[in-house]
Parts: C-alpha cells; structure tokens; sequence
C-alpha cells in the first residue's frame, strides 16, 4: 500500500531546564546551582527526530502549549523534516516541562510536569485518523494519557498499520493494549517490571521476551540492554538474535532507547526484517549516547550504516 508517512509518532513533548548542583537543596533552603541547560525532548519528539534522521517520512501527533517552548519544538521538528501539520496547541495549558536536577556523581531526581500533554483525548486522536492510518508505522509511548494511547494503537492497528509500543513510563502500562500491539520495546527496566524477571541475568532475557511475546500476542519483542546491547524474538520466523552493544564514547544515555526505537520504526517501515532492524537501532542507539541531550543526539542513517559496517 502506498501511504503518506513512513512513520507516524504518537506522544510527549517536553521541555527539559537542567539544573546541576552540589547536592539536593534542604527543605525550605535555597541553593546555588553550579551549572543550567536547557534541552528539547520528551519520548514522543525524541522518536520522531530519530525516525527522521534514520530516512522516514515522518509525522509527530502530539499537543504542545501556544508558548516559546511549543514554538521551539515546531521549530526543531521542523529542521528534521518531521512534519508537524498534527501538533496540537492548547490555548490554555503551556508545554511540558522537565526540571531534573543533576548530581555530581551523575545521579538525579526529575521534577515532570506534563501541561499539554495530558490535555490529548480520544476525540483527538479520531480527529488524527488520517495520519495515523496513513502510516507505515506507528510508535507509542506511555507518556500521554493511556487512553489516547489505547485509542491510537486500536485505530491504526485496524488500518493494518505496524504498531510499536515503549512500555514507558512502567506504571502506567495495562498488558490489554497488548491486542493492538505488534512489537514491544521495553528497556532491561521495564521488561523486569512487566514479567518479574531479572535482566541482569542473561541466561532469563530470551525467558523473558519468549513470556513478553507470548503474554501480550505480539509480533516480536525487543528488550534494550544499555551498554550491553538488546535481544530480539521475532514471533512470524521464530528468529532469536543477542546483539551485543557497540563500542564508542558514551557521554550521556539520555535518549538512547528513543534513538534505537526511531530507527527500528523507520527500519521496519523500509521493509527490513525484525533482526535487521534491531542491528540497525542497536548503532543509532550506540551514536546517540556519543551526544549530550535526547532529541538532538540521534544519528543520521549513513552515520548509523557507517558503525554497523565497522
Ligand atoms: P533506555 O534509554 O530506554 O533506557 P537503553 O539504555 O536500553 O534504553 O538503550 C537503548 C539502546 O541504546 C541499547 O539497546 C543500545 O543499543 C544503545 N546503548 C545504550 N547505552 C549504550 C552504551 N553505553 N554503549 C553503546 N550502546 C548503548
């Protein structure tokens, strides 16, 4: 079928102003902070900006605020070549932000307000319909409110669209989605939180997605392993494939699980196989932790091909 948009991304926009300090401030205390940067992401933005860069047509359908911020992700996505024409502006709630407050040794506690991105209903993905059944692919996350989630994935499963879900955030995941999901991409986090199962024993992970595929009906399971790479169970051939991750510079991982789930969206819209499509991510993954930020750190496709052939 010949459709308009290779991929279609259904999910958040967030606005993230991180602060760096010593340590957490005491109730009621206010601190100097060593440092400040502000960045573009949110699942949803993060995924279409890669899914673009890896060479797919793609559209974002989301809602953002008629704010600065909502017009600096217009204008980001935008530069990708993601087309926006689906992007949502409420008049009342601004964009959503993220204030994650970074420590000295690296570890941090986040601060989400979501504004816009809960404002997004079924009645609005119906309006989107167009766009979501003229895809491809379509890939979800759980930021948004479930139900418009639940909506998306129903319809554009119905147009015999292929549809992607991250299982993310964890809690909020309800395994009846599962009907109107053909591949599931959790992290070593979530595919634990999901089964009860622990990733870091890597005899349990083709366990895990073998009880993953099976539980939720799906067409394949693709657990991310960080720096240890993924594992893929592809349901339709029986194939199983242990990826082992790639070796480069890792700066900053923010954003790496939505590097990989970009390109594995723009890959299996190309036709590729399952397998094929994971070795692909599993470079744009490896590439995007290379960058600091989350939307701006996923890779171009011959970046991506280049580290593969390596
Ligand atoms: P998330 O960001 O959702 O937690 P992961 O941390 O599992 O997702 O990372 C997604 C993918 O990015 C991994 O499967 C791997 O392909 C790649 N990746 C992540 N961290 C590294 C790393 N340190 N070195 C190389 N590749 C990495």
């Amino acid at each position: 079928m010949n459709r308009r948009y290779d991929v279609c991304v259904l999910g958040s926009f967030m606005k993230d102003l991180v602060a760096s300090a010593e340590r957490r401030p005491l109730p009621g205390e206010t601190l100097h902070g060593t440092g400040f940067a502000e960045f573009l992401g949110g699942k949803g933005v993060n995924q279409a900006i890669a899914a673009a860069r890896m060479g797919a047509r793609t559209a974002i359908v989301g809602t953002i605020g008629d704010d600065r911020y909502g017009e600096e992700f217009l204008e980001l996505l935008k530069s990708d070549g993601v087309d926006t024409e689906w992007v949502l502006r409420h008049p009342d709630l601004g964009t959503g932000v993220g204030l994650p407050l970074v420590l000295p040794d690296g570890g941090n506690s986040i601060i989400i307000v979501s504004r816009a991105n809960s404002a997004i209903t079924p009645a609005d993905i119906e309006a989107a319909a167009e766009v979501l059944a003229a895809s491809g692919v379509l890939s979800v996350q759980l930021e948004l409110p479930v139900e418009a989630s639940r909506a998306a994935l129903e319809l554009a499963s119905a147009a015999g669209v292929t549809t992607i879900l991250t299982p993310a955030p964890v809690g909020t995941v309800d395994p009846s989605l599962g009907e109107f999901v053909d591949i599931l991409v959790p992290n070593e986090v979530e595919a634990a939180a999901l089964t009860g199962l622990d990733c870091d024993d890597e005899s349990e992970v083709p366990a895990i997605a073998r009880r993953l595929t099976s539980e939720w009906d799906l067409r394949g399971c693709v657990i991310t392993l960080g720096a240890r790479g993924a594992f893929v169970r592809d349901e339709l051939t029986g194939e199983e494939l242990r990826v082992p991750a790639h070796r480069v510079a890792t700066v900053d991982t923010v954003g790496a699980g939505d590097a990989f789930c970009g390109s594995l969206a723009a890959s299996l819209a190309a036709g590729a196989g399952l397998a094929d499509a994971v070795r692909l991510a599993n470079a744009a993954g490896a590439l995007s932790t290379t960058i600091h930020g989350a939307a701006v750190s996923a890779p171009d496709r011959p970046s991506a091909l280049r580290l593969l052939d390596a």
